[in-house]
């Protein structure tokens, strides 16, 4: 049987190594240059390929779409364990961190794309890189798949075409369309993993500025979403992964949001009362802006200060008021949500292609027998942390097998 994948990235990849171990012969299409592109990317270039939370019993705290339990039978079927179990028989060692997610030993994206680039190297697989599909049609029991160049024609058709998300390395919309014309429907796609726009006036001055804090996602007096870890100021507003973590609520919480921060989350009101009065005794006569030198960043102490309302006055006039002024900047430092950056930065597409219309069980679509899709172009999304690989092997797996319901 001839089986045409387009697209060669992470789902593409296992969906044609899966298909071509079933003894079919595999042509996988894919439009860059190179195959894996994306997945150089991944990670800050470590490629985080998994988690080893990405186990069924927590897939509902951590993949999200229209339908997220899609998501479960792909993921039991090809868990955490049989992928990294996968990889290791074709060379590639990996290491865990605390966290669960999990790098090559290497620390290079590069590692895992060689491992996947070296096994694609056998004669039933046909690659052919800087080939665009343009189209695909279905007659009968048969597929034509129309490239720039090029008819193929295929007995069965996997879409492993991602999506629009990281559009530098290589994200499109073309999944969608491709499966539009034949008779898919899509949700509404919005960027997620990305970074937030707040009002820049503080963040610009704080631009490179690190710190741990816990994060609130607030509208209207209330907490929509709340995150703790790393946050780095921008010029445009707040970044890091704690944000990214984030950023799915904002893009679907409409107006009105305030990510707030609080840059003592441990400690009780009380606490830090007393600590602002103790470094006013010790700091004397010097600048108020100075107060929280030691405590957090320079840059990011007097900034807070300068939000309460004091900079060069002298830190000994500062009444109990003035203190709780600054108490509450370094609390709840509040700033309000203009919206995420855009499908350039993010990391994932939230949305895709409806699940409703596809078997969970086999990736098989309900609509079109023979036709199949795997990874980021259906509506699932994973959180931040090796989620949405885990998705693109686990579905690219089930997918490689063509499984089918109808036969
Ligand atoms: C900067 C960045 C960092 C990330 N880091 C991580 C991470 O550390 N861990 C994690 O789990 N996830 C991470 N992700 C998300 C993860 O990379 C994706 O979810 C995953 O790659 C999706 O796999 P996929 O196979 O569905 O799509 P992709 O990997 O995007 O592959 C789709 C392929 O299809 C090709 N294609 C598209 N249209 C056509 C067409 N018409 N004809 C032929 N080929 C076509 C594309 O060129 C592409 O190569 C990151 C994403 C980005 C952008």
């Amino acid at each position: 049987m001839t089986v045409c994948i387009i697209g060669g990235g992470a789902s593409g990849m296992m969906a044609a190594l899966t298909a071509a171990e079933q003894g079919h012969q595999v042509l996988l299409l894919e439009r860059q240059a190179r195959v894996g592109r994306k997945l150089l990317a991944t990670g800050n270039g470590r490629c985080n390929l998994t988690n080893h939370y990405a186990a069924p019993e927590y897939y509902h705290d951590h993949y999200h779409g229209q339908q997220a339990d899609f998501c479960a039978y792909a993921l039991s079927a090809f868990d955490v364990g049989s992928t990294l179990q996968w990889f290791a028989q074709r060379g590639l060692l990996t290491t865990a961190e605390d966290s669960g997610r999990v790098y090559p030993y290497s620390n290079m994206a590069g590692s895992v794309l060689d491992v996947l680039r070296y096994a694609l190297e056998q004669p039933n697989i046909d690659l052919r890189t800087g080939a665009t599909v343009k189209r695909i049609r279905h007659k009968g029991e048969d597929f034509t798949v129309e490239t720039e160049d090029d008819t193929i024609h295929a007995d069965k058709v996997i879409l492993a075409a991602g999506g629009t998300a990281g559009s530098k390395v290589g994200g499109v919309m073309d999944g969608y369309q491709l499966a539009k014309h034949l008779g898919h429907h899509r949700t509404a796609l919005f960027p997620s993993l990305v970074q937030l726009k707040t009002d820049p006036t503080y963040p610009r001055s704080l631009k490179g500025v690190k710190a741990e804090a816990e994060i609130r996602i607030m509208q209207a007096g209330q907490t929509l979403a709340v995150n703790r870890g790393e946050i780095l100021f921008t010029e445009y507003g707040v970044s890091g992964p704690a944000i990214f973590e984030l950023s799915r609520v904002v893009s679907c919480g409409g107006e009105g949001l305030d990510v707030v921060l609080d840059f003592l989350p441990d400690w009780d009101e009380q606490a830090t009362q007393d600590w602002l009065r103790q470094r006013q005794e010790a700091a004397g006569t010097r600048e108020a802006g100075t107060l929280l030198a030691g405590t957090l960043h320079s840059r990011l102490g007097q900034m807070l200060c300068k939000a309460a309302g004091f900079t060069s006055q002298c830190t000994a006039t500062l009444s109990d008021w003035d203190l709780k002024g600054i108490a509450q900047q370094l609390r709840h430092f509040t700033l309000p949500i203009l919206g995420t950056c855009g499908f350039d930065q993010a990391q994932v597409t939230a949305g895709g292609l409806r699940t409703d219309e596809f078997d969970p069980q086999t990736m098989e679509s309900r609509l079109v027998p023979g036709f199949y899709a795997c990874g980021e172009v259906l509506d699932i999304d994973g959180d931040c942390g090796g989620y949405n690989l885990q998705w693109a092997w686990s579905s690219g797996h089930l997918a490689g097998q063509l499984l089918s319901a109808s036969h």
